[in-house]
């Protein structure tokens, strides 16, 4: 068994730690809820077990479809061992509805579906709020190497659709969701961070009822609340 050595790095969401094996990292998922780049912030109990246990689930899925990741396994509640990767400057979200900042910035409609899932870039950099980025200036800003573009988006496509058939088989949509990626130890491109209800948007099927963070964004009710529904329904 793996254990921590030395705090590396401490996020928003979540602590990383070096291990005594150079190549693999121990995330361990925080309590705390942040939102609007880290304005608005609460202590939630059990938050971090809920989405280490979520993001989990979802990435032993993707491995099960030959999508490339940095998980390895879940230690324990809120610990997560995963690949050390050096981590792209880029966000790419993949979205299905309208929600969100395409609502804002582009003016669709919320819960418009689009004709096919629409793919963005975004710049990880709260102080300037992760703005859109075309390929012109990741390429400028030297923000992923270029050649791994494609499989970027390939791989974020291929998420798409194995997470869309997965949730919808457990009566959730899945709305939009962001994704990191990263260079493994092995040099090859895989996603790292996590993907848990706080960087998706699900709504219930049935009721349409918002399971994901927006329900802190917006005070829309109990977040924990709408994770253990996401987690009952997938498990
Ligand atoms: N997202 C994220 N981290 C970010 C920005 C967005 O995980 O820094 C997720 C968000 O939860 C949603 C999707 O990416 O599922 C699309 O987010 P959007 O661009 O609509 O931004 P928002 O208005 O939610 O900040």
């Amino acid at each position: 068994m793996p254990h921590k050595t030395k705090k590396l790095y401490e996020g928003k969401a979540k602590v990383v730690y070096e291990t005594d094996d150079p190549d693999k990292l121990i995330l361990v998922f925080k309590d705390t809820a942040t939102a609007f780049d880290g304005v608005k912030k609460a202590e939630l109990k059990g938050k971090g077990a809920l989405n280490n246990t979520i993001s989990s689930l979802i990435f032993e899925i993707l491995h099960k479809s030959g999508i490339k990741t940095h998980y390895i396994e879940k230690l324990s509640d809120t610990e997560m061992l995963v690949w050390k990767a050096e981590r792209f400057l880029v966000e790419v979200v993949v979205r299905n509805v309208a929600a969100g900042s395409v609502v804002k910035r582009l003016g669709f409609k919320e819960g418009d579906r689009f004709e096919k899932p629409l793919l963005e870039f975004f710049y990880k950099n709260d102080e300037l709020h992760d703005p859109l980025v075309c390929d012109a200036h990741i390429e400028l800003m030297k923000l992923a190497p270029m050649e791994a573009l494609p499989l970027m988006r390939d791989t974020a496509l291929k998420v798409n659709e194995v997470l869309s058939q997965f949730f919808q088989e457990h009566g959730i949509i899945l709305v939009d969701f962001k994704l990191e990626f990263g260079r493994l130890p092995d040099g090859s491109i895989g996603i790292v961070d996590e993907i848990s209800p706080d960087s998706m948007r699900l709504w219930d099927a049935r009721t349409g009822e918002k399971l994901d963070k927006d329900r802190f964004r917006f005070d829309l009710g109990d977040l924990l609340e709408g994770y253990r529904k996401i987690l009952k329904q997938i498990f």
